[in-house]
């Protein structure tokens, strides 16, 4: 089983088919979906996920976001854990224009500790003009494991030959996904492939990812390719492409 544990729903394209057709062409069978909020920056909300969700309940599993600004920000938290069935929070600091250190995320990241659901964090390349590269920097994943060892983060974008990612990751509680910059790695330089999983060392915190939206589906195919063809265990590619986010998610 192969799930992709970090896709986008993009506004504009709520053509679904494209992005179900490319999960098929790559042999994914489901895929975790995220918005960003506010809706102002271009994905759909917390809303249109769950409703996507229970339309393809094998397909997608939903992901919500908030941001601290809001004022309502628990509120709606809760109604896409209770309500939605929404599984994680997904954050991108650098274009909500956030930092994750903002004392106004620790309720938030304490009621992903009562949930039990995990914060996907974008971390590294932020090709905006107007957004923050600092505010996309994994030492402040490292900060937030500290302040809190029981909230579970995922460094998105984890770069693999980035001594910062990868030394956060000692943390019991952060994940790395592998969406663009492993795969990228891994195709350029296939023969480092188990030198480069030891480097992330964590086989049980590693978690496929593809950033695949209805725009870009072929993103899950081409991402799949080099992670497909690593020289390692078939347990830790087992791991890699589906257990570790179906524990953590405690799908069965
Ligand atoms: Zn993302």
């Amino acid at each position: 089983m192969i799930i992709d544990s970090h896709t986008h729903i993009r506004a504009g394209n709520n053509n679904i088919s494209s992005f179900l057709k490319g999960m098929d062409e790559a042999g994914v069978d489901m895929s975790v979906v995220c918005p960003i909020a506010p809706v102002e920056l271009g994905f759909m909300d917390n809303k249109y996920v769950a409703d996507l969700v229970k339309q393809y309940p094998d397909r997608f599993i939903g992901y919500c976001s908030v941001h601290p600004s809001d004022k309502k920000a628990l509120d709606e938290l809760r109604r896409a854990v209770e309500d939605y069935g929404l599984k994680g929070l997904k954050l991108h600091p650098p274009i909500q224009n956030v930092s994750l250190l903002d004392p106004r995320f620790g309720p938030i990241f304490e009621a992903c500790i009562d949930y039990d659901i995990p914060v996907l964090v974008h971390t590294g390349p932020v090709y905006s003009r107007n957004a923050r590269m600092a505010f996309a920097d994994s030492v402040d994943v490292d900060e937030m494991a500290i302040r809190y060892p029981k909230c579970k983060f995922i460094i998105a974008h984890g770069h693999p030959f980035g001594m910062d990612p990868v030394m956060v990751a000692k943390h019991e509680n952060v994940y790395i996904d592998t969406t663009s910059t492993t795969s990228e790695y891994l195709t350029m330089f296939p023969q480092l492939d188990t030198m480069l999983y030891d480097w992330m060392r964590r086989d049980d915190r590693i978690l496929f990812g593809s950033d695949s939206n209805q725009n870009h589906p072929e993103r899950a195919a081409s991402d799949l390719k080099p992670l497909r063809a690593m020289r390692i265990s078939d347990e830790s590619k087992e791991k890699l492409f589906s257990g570790n986010i179906k524990q953590l998610l405690h799908i069965k």
